[in-house]
């Protein structure tokens, strides 16, 4: 069938904990195939949101077809649905469906949808099976790969949580039809990092592709560029699964982005503009301190300023700097930033200094 020679698979090694993501066009329509060998007619459940729910319940409805024991669990539509009141709703209301230790929950939505589903997941009678099908570009490059699961507190984001892998990823490219463009776009920003840092066949890809990327008109291109992302990010993640060495890398353009996403207290910005504005920043500094060469300095930037930003609000460096020093970045007193030394390859740096950040922020104004 056309749909399987066009199906990525991007097998995740984590031992006994090892699983494969799925990238294909038209894959939610073939659901019930791809989760057969799951089904032992216990219930499902399918936690979503309203306004994902309202286009895609005929996805639902097809596994019933199938002969799935399946139930939907809607949760508020934005990021207030992260939190432990309505972690608590869900596991009760899985109780009330009779929902036991076999029980198997799909986290159907973007980010807020998949980290909420594998926290309730990972302590639903400690712990169920459960698979990402991720319906945002941010969850289907970034939030669904690598296990982390967390609700808010009011003290901070993703305070509560735990590492939970799901059994699979499946990644269906067509959900993002009924995104809004601005949401899809700034997720592109996730998908230029894995470029940057490790994989410059992605960044040559922006280069020469960016037009038909953001247009999202070329399937075969964007599953690719979905795939490879997707196998960057496990890759990292299974060799530190933990986050002591090489996943620091995924923090490339994350340490000034953070910052000026607090700034904005997370309104004027989406995560991916504030990190496009990060990457700027960091491949200044990375050109500045003598690592990354003129040339792909101006390459990256080029790429960069392909993208239409909403500008970014007066802030003072000392606000920035301030930010950046109350992060979890600090390792021994020292901040750990990550640069290029070229195009396709990050690393770790233990001396940029505030005046570098400082020094950085003009490429922003
Ligand atoms: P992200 O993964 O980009 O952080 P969220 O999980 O916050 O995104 O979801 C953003 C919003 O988009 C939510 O209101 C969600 O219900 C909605 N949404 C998610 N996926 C889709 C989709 N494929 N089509 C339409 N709306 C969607
Ligand atoms: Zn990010």
């Amino acid at each position: 069938m056309q749909f399987d020679s066009q199906l990525h698979r991007v097998p995740v090694d984590l031992g006994e904990h090892a699983y494969d993501i799925e990238v294909g066009y038209g894959l939610r329509n073939q659901l019930a195939e791809h989760l057969a060998p799951w089904n032992k007619g216990q219930q499902w459940v399918v936690l979503t949101q309203q306004a994902i729910f309202d286009i895609y319940a005929p996805v639902v409805d097809s596994l019933r077809a199938a002969g799935f024991n399946i139930h939907p669990i809607i949760v508020p539509g934005d990021e207030s649905a992260k939190n432990i009141r309505y972690a608590e709703q869900v596991w009760s209301e899985m109780v009330e469906l009779g929902c036991d230790r076999s029980s198997i929950l799909l986290a159907l939505g973007g980010g807020v949808v998949g980290d909420l589903g594998g926290f309730v997941a990972a302590t639903y009678m400690r712990g169920i099976p459960f698979v990402q099908i991720p319906t945002t570009l941010l969850a289907m490059v970034d939030s669904a790969i690598g296990g982390k699961t967390a609700v808010n507190l009011a003290a901070g984001k993703n305070l509560v949580g735990a590492i939970y892998q799901p059994k699979a990823v499946l990644i269906d490219p067509d959900f993002l039809a009924t995104l809004p463009r601005r949401n899809v776009i700034s997720s592109l920003a996730e998908a230029v990092k894995y470029g940057f840092i490790r994989d410059v066949s992605i960044f040559e890809t922006f280069e020469t592709r960016f037009d038909d990327l953001v247009a999202l008109n070329d399937e075969a291109l964007l599953s690719e560029i979905i795939a490879k992302s997707c196998a960057i990010k496990a890759a990292i993640v299974s060799a530190d699964q933990f986050e002591n060495g090489e996943r620091r890398l995924l923090n490339y353009g994350h340490t000034i982005g953070h910052a000026f996403e607090t700034l904005e207290a997370y309104q004027g910005l989406y995560h991916g503009e504030a990190v496009l504005y990060g990457m700027k920043c960091a491949n200044f500094i990375s050109h500045h301190k003598g690592l990354l060469s003129k040339a792909d300095y101006l390459r990256a930037k080029a790429v960069l300023d392909r993208f239409e930003l909403p500008p970014l609000s007066k802030m003072a460096a000392e606000d920035i700097l301030k930010v950046v020093a109350h992060d979890k970045k600090y390792i021994n007193g020292k901040l750990n930033f990550i640069v290029l030394d070229a195009l396709g390859n990050g690393l770790v740096s233990t001396d940029v200094t505030a005046d570098d950040i400082t020094a950085s922020l003009g490429e922003v104004a």
